[in-house]
């Protein structure tokens, strides 16, 4: 039986009626026809200012996996997981626009995020997309050595200055930023400036963590080459290990285009190389730091073990646990009771905005084999255990 089991510490703050709701939520989004479904719908009329639509998303889905529409109004969230020994990491969700208005916006919001953090443990990451600073087909052609325009070449100036004026502030703070992963083709590029960061910032300690996706084929191998070229230069390391959460695009675009599927054969195969993620992280955290971005119980729970293994104590500075907000809070509240690093990713920002980002949450959900499932399982547990 899973460690990750007790519902009463894990919705210790959740009212019946809350987890109800919550229930009712996640059995609509169980279903994939309604999910797709309702995923274009709420596009549509939520940008086109239905005031109606704008108020159901936030009080159901927005509720569950955001924290509020600005900072200050997700506050709450931040001070109540605090109470209980949970960090927060404002995650600012705007998704899919291409703009350099955008991207100067998104790259402000992130410096005032910050400045807001400064001297606040609440928040211990401060965290960004690389395409919220740049185009995807920019880090494609930078990625893949295409000789670029004299305007391509002042474009990508801009995305190295963003993502310096972030790491820098940081660096200036000594706040942990984490750089999110994306697609594999935009990857090369974000990963050769996120060394580059970590090279200017990581000297003392580490600033700048890259997040390393292990449903790819060649990512334990990327992290022993990085980790020798961290040890010429003498930086410290800090990576977020997660699985990867764009397996159809990739194997859809790997076939289309005709190379070899970048993603492991099968989910066993990634949940392997998880594991060996975990191992090269404990075998080497003189220089490595790492955040474990997991749902996965087995997976914390193996952490967990080899820490207790190799004698580290539960809140060793260099071992973080994290999941999302509205997601495993089975888990996160299990790692904070006893005393880990644990930390969940708040979304925030205006409901229009972050609609893609919800859809995208409640599209895993239901591809995610086992997550809904899992989150209804426990809401039920805990129904039942409340009303015995
Ligand atoms: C705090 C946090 C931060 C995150 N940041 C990022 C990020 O920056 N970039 C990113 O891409 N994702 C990120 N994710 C999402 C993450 O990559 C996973 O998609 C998600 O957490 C589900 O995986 P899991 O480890 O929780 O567990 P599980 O539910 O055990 O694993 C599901 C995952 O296994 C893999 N998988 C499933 N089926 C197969 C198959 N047939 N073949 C091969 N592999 C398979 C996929 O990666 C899938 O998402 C983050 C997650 C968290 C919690």
């Amino acid at each position: 039986m899973s460690i990750f089991n007790d519902t009463k510490v894990a919705f210790a703050d959740k009212s019946d009626a809350q987890l109800r709701k919550a229930y009712w939520m996640f059995k609509m989004i169980e279903q994939p026809a309604l999910t797709s479904l309702g995923t274009s719908v709420l596009n549509f009329t939520v940008h086109n200012n239905f005031p109606f639509v704008k108020s159901i998303v936030k009080t159901t889905l927005f509720e569950q996996f955001c924290g509020g529409e600005t900072r200050e109004e997700s506050m709450k969230a931040v001070k109540q997981l605090f109470k209980r020994g949970v960090g927060s990491i404002f995650d600012y969700s705007i998704e899919g626009k291409e703009d350099e208005e955008t991207f100067d916006s998104v790259c402000q919001e992130i410096k005032d995020i910050i400045k807001f953090s400064v001297g606040n443990p609440a928040i211990p990451f401060i965290v960004f997309k690389p395409t919220a600073f740049g185009r995807i087909d920019l880090y494609e052609a930078v990625g893949n050595g295409s000789e670029l325009t004299s305007s391509q070449k002042e474009e990508w100036a801009r995305v190295v200055k963003r993502f310096d004026e972030v790491c820098k502030l940081c660096h200036e703070h000594s706040k942990k930023v984490m750089v999110d992963a994306e697609e594999t083709w935009m990857q090369d590029a974000a990963d050769h400036l996120c060394e580059e960061m970590m090279e200017k910032y990581n000297q003392e300690k580490p600033i700048v963590w890259n997040t390393i996706q292990m449903y790819r084929t060649g990512r334990l191998e990327y992290m022993q080459q990085h980790l020798q070229r961290a040890k010429e230069k003498n930086y410290f390391i800090g990576y977020k290990i997660v699985r990867g959460a764009y397996m159809e695009k990739e194997r859809a675009r790997a076939t289309e285009k005709g190379y070899a599927d970048p993603i492991q054969p099968t989910k066993e195969a990634s949940d392997k190389n998880y594991n060996a993620g975990i191992d090269f992280v404990m075998q080497n955290l003189d220089k490595v730091s790492a955040f474990f971005g997991t749902h996965n119980e087995v997976s914390s729970e193996l952490v967990m073990d080899k820490m207790k293994a190799a004698g580290l104590p539960n809140n060793h500075p260099n071992i973080y646990f994290g999941q999302l907000y509205g997601m495993s809070d089975n888990i996160t509240f299990y790692l904070s009771a006893k005393g880990y690093n644990a930390a969940k990713y708040l979304p925030y920002g205006p409901v229009k905005d972050v609609v893609p980002y919800l859809t995208r949450r409640a599209r895993e959900n239901t591809s995610v084999a086992g997550q809904t499932g899992r989150e209804l399982g426990l809401i039920k547990k805990e129904l039942d255990r409340r009303n015995k």
